[in-house]
Order: structure tokens, then C-alpha cells, then sequence
């Protein structure tokens, strides 16, 4: 099957008198050629489950459902873009399945129970809006085994954040928890303008794939970073204050220097430092 047969996603939105609500951070691609690429980018998804969150007016899911996910169960706020949606189940032979409400609040293991029950896990492909993308994220994390590899887009400095090492200035508690659960890396840039409306600033594809060494207390490390990152510029000692009352005697069960400040702190470290914690 070829999307190129389908409607100009341009003059769908003409016709049903659509427009971008920016409340949602809606911010449209149009053009086939970079929704292809994102799919690509999430590598073999025939014949497997897929959820994508915020399909809008589907140019994405058109070039998901083109690769093969099977099913494709899409997950948008805004009721207004269902009759452009509805047709593409017919499209794809009943692949893509609609559900209407918001992602943050959405049980997706029991979506995918529903929709494809012999399936253990789902991949999640998304342009997401910009104003839950983090959130989103947080909870993808955190979610239990129905959770496959993840191929979203952001904006470019939550990207940068997402992938970024320490000692550098992107680094900071979102790299921390990413990277406790995945292997992130920044796949592709794309400029504003290849956005309807163009947003104020670029965009960038982060894929994520489950590491073997996951570090399962993701709250815990939430705690510590919290703590560390809230001062990021002073010593750890003086800025794990706020999370215990003797913050020396947990960084040298850690095995962290006092003087050692949260940016310079690995993936070991959080994760020794998040064990001591919890055993206080
Ligand atoms: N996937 C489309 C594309 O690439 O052209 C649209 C992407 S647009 C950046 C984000 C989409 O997410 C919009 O369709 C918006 O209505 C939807 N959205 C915003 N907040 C949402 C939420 N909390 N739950 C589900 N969808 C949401």
C-alpha cells in the first residue's frame, strides 16, 4: 500500500475547515517524506504493535500504517480530527484503531490487551506536543513490560537533555532518568519550517531501546536527582541537604566525593547514590 494515494493532508485540513490549536502544541507535518523517515527511524514495526500518541491529522500514522503496524492504536486529544482518522482504518484493512482522550491519562497495557491481545509489548511512535512531551516520557519510563522501544520527536533541546553525557550543560535529571532505563540516542534533526505552523524552534528524533542493566527504582532516582540537580552548581554535599539531614555520611555510603558537583555524576553514581538513599 502507498500513501501517496490518500488525500493531500493540506486539503483535508482545508476541508474540514481545521486549523493548529497551539493550546495543544499542534504543529503539523505535512509532508510524507518526513513522516516516512520518522518511521523508518523506528526501525522493523510490520506486523507489530504500535501506539502513537497525537496523530492530528495523521500524517505520521499514514506512513506508520504504510510500514506495516499491525495493530496502530492512535491516542488524540482533539475530537475534531476523528473524521480525518476514521478513514484510514478502512485504508489499512482495520489495522489502526482510534482512541479519543488524553495520553497522560491513557492505560496503554489495557489498550493493548484490548486491541491486540496476544501482542507482549508495543513500540510507541510520536511527534508529541511539545507541552506533555517530558511528562510523557517520564511515564513511559516508568511503565511495566508492555513498553517496547520508543521513537519520539521533541524539541531539539529536550533531545539535546534527553542523550546528553555528563559534563555537559544539557546534562541534568532528564539524561539521568532516560538513560536508567535506555539506550538514548539522537537520531535526526528536523527545521522548524518543515512544520504547519512552524514552531519557534527545531525538532529532533530520540530513539530509545530497553538497556539490559535497567535500573529498576526510577521514584528513588527521581528523589536524588531532584535534590542534586535543584543546585546543580554547588557541591553535592550542600545541595543533598534538602533530600537528608546528614548528606556527607550518604555520599560516602554512595561512594561520591562531597565536593563532587550532580553534573559530574555518571549513571553509576546516580544509581549508587539512589541505593544509599533508599537504604536510610
Ligand atoms: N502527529 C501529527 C503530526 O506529526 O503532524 C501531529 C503532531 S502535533 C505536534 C501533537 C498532537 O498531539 C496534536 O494532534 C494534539 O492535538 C495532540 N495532543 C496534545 N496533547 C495531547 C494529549 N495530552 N493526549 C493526546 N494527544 C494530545
Amino acid at each position: 500500500m502507498n500513501a501517496d494515494e490518500l488525500p493531500a493532508l493540506r486539503d483535508e485540513l482545508e476541508a474540514h475547515g481545521l486549523w493548529a490549536n497551539k493550546g495543544l502544541g499542534q504543529h503539523f507535518l505535512l509532508d510524507l517524506n518526513i513522516t516516512r523517515r520518522i518511521a523508518r527511524a523506528a526501525g522493523d514495526i510490520a506486523g507489530k504493535p504500535v501506539i502513537e500518541v497525537g496523530p492530528g491529522p495523521g500524517g505520521l500514522t499514514r506512513a506508520l500504517l504504510e510500514v506495516g503496524a499491525d495493530p496502530l492504536i492512535v491516542i488524540e486529544k482533539d475530537a475534531r480530527f476523528l473524521p480525518l482518522l476514521e478513514p484510514l482504518n478502512q485504508w489499512s484493512g482495520g489495522r489502526l484503531h482510534i482512541v479519543q482522550g488524553d495520553a497522560l491519562e491513557a492505560d496503554e497495557a489495557e489498550l493493548l490487551a484490548r486491541f491486540a491481545p496476544n501482542a507482549a509489548r508495543a513500540a510507541i511512535v510520536s511527534n508529541l506536543p511539545y507541552n506533555v512531551g517530558t511528562p510523557l516520557l517520564v511515564k513511559w519510563l516508568k511503565a511495566g513490560p508492555w513498553r517496547g522501544e520508543m521513537t519520539l520527536m521533541f524539541q531539539k533541546e529536550v533531545a539535546q537533555r534527553i542523550v546528553a553525557k555528563p559534563g555537559t550543560d544539557a546534562y541534568g535529571r532528564l539524561a539521568v532518568l532516560a538513560q536508567a532505563r535506555c539506550e538514548a540516542r539522537l537520531e535526526f534533526t528536523v527545521p522548524a519550517r518543515a512544520f504547519t505552523p512552524p514552531p519557534k524552534v527545531a525538532s529532533a528524533i530520540v530513539r530509545l531501546t530497553d538497556r539490559q542493566d535497567a535500573y529498576p527504582d526510577l521514584a528513588a532516582l527521581e528523589r536524588v536527582t531532584a535534590a542534586a540537580f535543584g543546585q546543580r552548581r554547588k557541591m553535592l554535599r550542600a545541595a543533598l541537604r534538602s533530600l537528608c539531614p546528614e548528606p556527607e555520611a550518604l555520599l560516602r555510603r554512595a561512594g561520591l566525593e562531597p565536593t563532587a558537583r550532580a553534573e559530574e555524576i555518571g549513571q553509576a553514581g546516580f544509581r549508587a547514590l539512589a541505593d544509599a538513599w533508599r537504604g536510610t
